[in-house]
């Protein structure tokens, strides 16, 4: 009888507990190694009273059957919460105050966010051919040859910043969106591309409106620490930062414990961590590291401050998901998400919160900036985007310093690097924020496809 299969997971974010979590279901013996001293990398959620706060993450794009069916799984369907109706309203700031931007093609017709150029522009896209691109090109170039410049400043660059905290002309669109680089290369128009998949969609008997945006009752953080629970304390090492591997028939995984280093062996080990520490990661005897260029890749700091105030304190309707800042409006933050209005239970009666998400690609002194400096900054920006006056009645600052990699024009260097690193040495894969996506949906799928390769 073979001995059965035992497998190192590196990194306790969303990524390595999906892997290990999918293993330890498959019969596998697993032990996860997590540097720091809880799991779920930026994903936390804390309670205090009434208020509920998530210190990074603040909501999932439900957009997979295999995510609706780990939620099941894990017997979170009665903590699920679904993003309140009005959270379909985004907002984006322009000429002084947010405008609501189009949920729909005929709502962009009534849109005051878009001059009627800019909107026949971007039904004149529905005309673009197929195209082959030579190379890869920046986000922003990307997307203005499909809709041109309004488009990039008062869309792109809005969204951009509410996902990567990132800037346009500086993300590749090959791997930022890679998405709409298939669409351009199969259908040519985004807009006729959008209107297959969706067609498609509903062919297999699939929902073809856009995702559902989910979180749980008492905040993301349940996700993790769920996953946790089913893989079991036993097998999850906390406080164990892994700097170094022995390749061989079986690989070592060398870690220190109460100053004394200790190796344990395993058949697979799988990496689910940040850039820094693969960069670090050194593999083999004599200290190489083969993935150090990885050290390079660019990650930004945002600071996430969330703000509680009495209703009456703020005179917008706080209809929405949230307020996003284009660039060109010269703002000093990057959105403010209307948290409270978002979902049920995170604002006590009569209150609301809101996170002002500061930092990011353009303002890094804002990502590390003090909190006494970003109360004041933000007050004044809420005071003219939003219309509130007073002090918060409840705040929390949780700042990440390395936020999320920008995958930036000549990110196929560090992918190919990754390549090679699992070519070299067979039993050890790598997945994760880094790879695979930035989303929390990507990182669970890696974490899947991660668990896969490693049973396959
Ligand atoms: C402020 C913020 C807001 C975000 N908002 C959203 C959002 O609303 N929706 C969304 O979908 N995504 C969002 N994201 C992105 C998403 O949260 C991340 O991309 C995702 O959590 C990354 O998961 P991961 O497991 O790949 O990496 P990580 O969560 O970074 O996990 C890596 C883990 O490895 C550990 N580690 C580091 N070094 C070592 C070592 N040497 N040995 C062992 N362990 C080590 C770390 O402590 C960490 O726990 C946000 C991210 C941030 C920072």
């Amino acid at each position: 009888m073979s001995t059965p299969l035992k497998v190192a997971v590196i990194g306790g974010g969303i990524t390595g507990l999906t892997a290990a979590y999918t293993l330890k279901k498959a019969g596998t013996s697993v032990r996860l190694f997590e540097g720091g001293a809880k799991v779920g990398g930026p994903v936390q959620s804390e309670r205090e009273g009434d208020w509920l706060v998530e210190a990074g993450p603040n909501s999932i794009q439900e957009n997979s059957a295999s995510l609706t069916a780990l939620i099941s799984e894990l017997g979170l369907n009665s903590s699920r919460s679904a993003a309140r109706p009005e959270a379909k309203n985004r907002y984006i700031f322009r000429n002084g105050k947010p405008q609501a931007a189009p949920a729909s093609p005929p709502g962009l017709f009534s849109s005051s966010l878009f001059s009627m150029g800019a909107k026949l522009r971007i039904f004149r896209e529905l005309l673009q051919r197929p195209r082959i691109r030579p190379a890869d090109v920046s986000l922003a170039d990307f997307v203005r040859s499909h809709f041109g410049d309004e488009l990039v400043e008062y869309g792109l660059n809005p969204f951009v910043s509410g996902v990567y905290a990132g800037d346009p002309a500086q993300l590749s669109a090959r791997h930022s969106f890679p998405s709409l680089w298939k669409i351009e290369r199969e259908t040519g128009s985004i807009i006729r591309g959008q209107i297959k998949a969706a067609r498609e969609k509903r062919a297999a008997g699939e929902s073809s409106g856009p995702p559902a945006i989910i979180s749980f009752r008492e905040g993301l953080g349940m996700l993790p620490a769920k996953l946790a629970e089913e893989i079991g304390p036993d097998d999850i090492g906390l406080n164990a930062p892994i700097k170094s591997l022995i390749p061989g028939e079986r690989w070592g995984v060398v870690w220190n414990r109460d100053g004394k280093t200790q190796v344990e062996e395993f058949d697979r080990v799988l990496l689910a961590l940040p850039a820094k520490p693969l960069a670090e990661l050194t593999i083999g005897s004599l200290g190489e590291r083969p993935l150090a260029q990885l050290a390079n890749i660019t990650y930004p700091a945002v600071s996430s401050l969330f703000l509680g105030y009495k209703r009456d304190q703020v005179a917008h309707p706080l209809d929405g998901f949230g307020v996003l800042m284009p660039q060109a409006e010269h703002r000093q933050v990057l959105g403010v998400l209307f948290s409270s209005s978002l979902f049920e239970g995170r604002a006590p009666a009569g209150h609301v919160g809101l996170t002002v998400m500061m930092g990011g690609i353009h303002r890094a002194d804002l990502g590390q900036a003090d909190e006494q400096t970003l109360l004041r900054v933000a007050q004044r920006e809420l005071s003219e985007i939003l219309g509130v006056t007073g002090d918060p009645v409840f705040r929390r600052l949780h700042s990440w310093p390395r936020a999320i990699p920008q995958y930036n024009l000549g990110y196929g260097q560090y992918l190919r690097a990754i390549e090679a690193c699992e070519t070299a040495h067979s039993g050890l894969l790598i997945g994760g924020h880094v790879r695979d996506g930035i989303s929390l949906t990507n990182c669970i799928a890696a974490g899947q496809k991660l668990a896969e390769r490693a049973l396959s």
